[in-house]
């Protein structure tokens, strides 16, 4: 078979791979939604259908490179990722998961918060604020040019920091889970936790939440040190009445806590 042939099957085994996973995630947590908070996403049907397309497109943009990395991995041995849990001392596995997580935030962090400015917002980043508010759909729901910024940052970082091949199963299980809980309208982790010290440093559906309804601030994907670092940490959200309600409490919260209400 020829190299090209090879890359395109493995590119479109990964697409097939993280559609899938896009639908059964997203369609998971759409049923809990439904079960545990019936009527949450009414009236939500053309934005949901919405979400889905966008959501599939960008899964075949997450396909692409992941399937040339995954080829290059199989074929030629060019990534670090590494099979033998023993190549690295065992303190390493835990160190890597937070390694990746910190790089991977750090890349969101600042993207994110580059494609809020306002041109770049039009052209890239719109599509995900259409959301009004998000459903477990919206998950992956990003323009082509979002989708790109998201896509190259994990194959990029296996070919300069090594990782187990279960670690970073388990890094893209986080990405879904966060990625998909941050969006659905309601808090999975109980209060203790959001509203607790654990809560002051990790990213919750109620922090991410208060992004949705105020456009501005907390621009991180897990953690909020970035925020913090940078002054645009808005403090967490309510869930509560309309999203423009939400956003005059955030506006409210963001005076209270001195943050600068970034572009
Ligand atoms: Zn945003
Ligand atoms: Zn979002």
């Amino acid at each position: 078979m020829s190299a090209a042939l090879a890359i395109a099957l493995s590119a479109l085994a990964m697409t097939l791979i993280v559609g899938g996973r896009y639908l059964l995630s997203s369609g998971g947590f759409a049923l809990a939604t439904r079960l545990r908070h019936p009527g949450l996403y009414r009236g939500l049907e053309t934005q949901m259908r919405r979400e889905i397309g966008w959501s599939l497109a960008s899964a075949a943009i997450y396909g692409i490179p992941a399937g040339i990395v995954a080829w290059g991995w199989q074929a030629h041995d060019w990534t670090r990722i590494y099979t033998d849990v023993h190549a690295f001392p065992l303190w390493y596995l835990p160190v890597s998961l937070f390694a990746y997580l910190l790089l991977h935030d750090t890349w969101f962090y600042w993207t994110h918060r580059w494609m809020h400015q306002p041109r770049l917002f039009r052209i890239a980043h719109a599509v995900h604020h259409q959301s009004r508010p998000p459903t477990a759909w919206a998950a992956m729901s990003f323009h082509p040019w979002e989708a790109i910024t998201g896509a190259i940052v994990i194959p990029a970082l296996v070919f300069i920091v090594p990782i187990h091949v279960a670690v970073l199963g388990l890094v893209l299980a986080i990405m879904t889970l966060m990625g998909v809980g941050n969006h659905m309208g309601w808090e999975m982790f109980p209060r203790a936790l959001v509203h607790g010290p654990a809560g002051r440093w990790l990213i919750t559906a109620t922090h991410h939440e208060q992004h949705h309804a105020a456009y501005r601030g907390n621009y991180g994907l897990y953690f909020r040190f970035w925020d913090k670092a940078c002054g645009t940490d808005i403090g967490l959200g309510s869930f509560g009445g309309t999203a423009a309600a939400a956003g005059r409490s955030d506006r409210a919260t963001a005076a209270r806590s001195g943050a600068r209400p970034d572009g």
